[in-house]
């Protein structure tokens, strides 16, 4: 399967169009071969003179090793594992090859020509063979309102019986004059929205993945809920998760969506072979970092440790994701998840199967209905209280009533808040200023408003106070999260601090 993409420069640029090269950090000069798990991807120029560089993506799959990468995700009738389209059609595999190939080119990135990068280019992207259940419709509702002129033609379903009628697949040619990184997106959130066979790459992460991607584009498309849904091959689960998050530029836990309950049962069980994963999570030079979601609980449980926590409520719960962690380990004896939403609550049961679990772990595990802003008798006593994520979803002026509740009632020896940084938004592409990161949320602060606020609740309440932060700090506007470690001050803390 064939992509190529043409650039040509307005007669007197400054640059010439070989220049191609640099954006998509691969040699004009030379032919270049990665090896993909399912097979190889080339890339080469078939011309590149000052006036005119192109670039080609040729893929070669190899059916055999497409089988064995993957067990479960393939066509569902023996033979259609070794005869299938996936050798010639530009489909999903073709959009994972530039996520991988191109890369850095993808996000925008080019050390050697920066300004390039940024720069509307005028460039001209073929597909000879994209498979499209939707014809040529589907191939014009999806590119046009991105700015592309379109041309799609099916293409016969044998040339030599044209009686037989038109095939589902579309020489496909787009014209446009923009950015390379947007391009390359736009190929490769729709390609396999076109394709809409099964995907060949539902990893847990491709709700994270379609909203990093697609950030600048998707939420304005007229089309955002069939491109969403056709993305995630169906997967309501997932498709509701992603619509809601496309205003929101979060960090998305694989592992969340991992347990999600799927509804298309026909979809279960598809994963992406370890190597798959790999190409897809593995950006070309940097090593993988952990979804912020991920770090945060990372975070939490290390701080529990080290409080030698055993009995841990988890206030504002959700629909524990938290308390699946702890309950997978035997340090935590007591687990008590509270949320105000019984919804949040049926799903964390349905998630943890709490029907199904055995005796012993259930019976570790309590879940409460309460509001954290009224004192409930039944949270008393507990080693630690970790209110993940939760402090944002409260009304400024229900605070001191939840300090009240949690600090002055249940008063378990720790207490671990952790609360976006407000800084960093001004980070995040697509968060207009002042703007949150997620719609429920009522504040966002800052490092300063954040211990301003807790180092008041700890002098009122007799805790010490300390600071963590939590995923990669930005230099300038620190980490992403930010958490608040208390510590009950015994009589004799409180003695000697005196
Ligand atoms: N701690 C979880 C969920 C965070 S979302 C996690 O990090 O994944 C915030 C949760 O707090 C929601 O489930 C919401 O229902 C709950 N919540 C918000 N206000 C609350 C209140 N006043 N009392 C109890 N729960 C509340």
């Amino acid at each position: 399967m064939l992509l190529t993409i043409t650039c040509t420069p307005p007669e007197g640029a400054a640059w010439p169009a070989s220049d191609l090269g640099f954006l998509l950090h691969k040699n004009p000069g030379r032919v270049q071969a990665f090896e993909q798990s399912y097979g190889t991807a080339h890339v080469l120029y078939p011309e590149a003179s000052e006036q005119r560089c192109t670039a080609a993506l040729l893929l070669e799959v190899d059916p055999i090793r497409l089988v064995r990468g993957r067990s479960r995700n393939t066509p569902d009738f023996s033979l259609g594992q070794y005869v299938n389209d996936r050798p010639y059609a530009a489909s999903s595999l073709l959009s994972v090859a530039l996520g991988s190939v191109f890369r850095t080119a993808l996000r925008g990135r080019c050390e050697l020509r920066p300004e390039l990068a940024q720069t509307a280019l005028p460039l001209r992207i073929e597909l000879p063979a994209v498979p499209c259940k939707g014809g040529p419709e589907a191939a014009e509702k999806v590119f046009a309102p991105l700015g592309w002129e379109v041309s799609a033609t099916p293409l016969p379903l044998d040339p030599a019986f044209p009686e037989w009628g038109e095939s589902h697949y579309l020489h496909v040619v787009l014209t446009g004059t923009m950015r390379l990184a947007d391009a390359l997106s736009h190929l490769y959130v729709l390609l396999p929205v076109l394709d809409g066979a099964k995907h060949y790459w539902l990893a847990a992460d491709e709700v994270d993945k379609l909203i990093r991607t697609a950030a600048g584009w998707l939420a304005e498309h007229p089309e955002r809920a069939w491109i969403t849904r056709r993305y995630l091959a169906r997967r309501q689960s997932l498709v509701r998760t992603a619509l809601a998050r496309l205003a929101e530029v979060d960090d998305v836990d694989p592992e969340q969506l991992d347990a999600v309950e799927d509804n298309d049962e026909s979809d279960a069980g598809q994963e992406v072979s370890p190597n798959e994963a790999k190409d897809l999570a593995t950006p070309e030079a940097e090593p993988r970092t952990p979804s912020l979601a991920v770090a945060r609980r990372a975070a939490v449980r290390a701080a529990l440790y080290e409080a030698g926590a055993h009995r841990v409520l988890d206030l504002g719960c959700g629909e524990g994701v938290l308390l699946r962690e702890l309950l997978s380990d035997r340090m935590f004896t007591e687990i008590v998840g509270v949320d105000v939403s019984m919804r949040a609550l049926n799903i964390a049961k349905r998630r943890l199967r709490l029907e199904r679990m055995p005796e012993r772990m259930a019976q570790r595990l309590t879940l409460l209905q309460g509001a954290l802003t009224y004192t409930d008798t039944r949270l008393r006593g507990y080693d630690a209280a970790v209110l993940m994520e939760v402090i944002e979803h409260v009304d400024p002026p229900r605070l001191g009533a939840l300090e009240h509740a949690v600090f002055g009632s249940a008063a378990p020896d720790s207490v671990l808040i952790t609360t976006p940084n407000s800084e960093i938004n001004v980070r995040f592409e697509g968060l207009a200023a002042g703007e949150f990161r997620h719609d429920d949320h009522r504040f966002e602060w800052t490092r300063a408003e954040f211990a301003a606020w807790a180092d008041g609740v700890a002098a009122r309440y007799g805790y010490a106070v300390r600071y963590v932060p939590i995923g990669t700090p930005d230099p300038e506007f620190g980490p992403p999260t930010q958490m608040a470690v208390f510590t009950k001050l015994t009589c004799n803390d409180e003695k000697g601090a005196a």
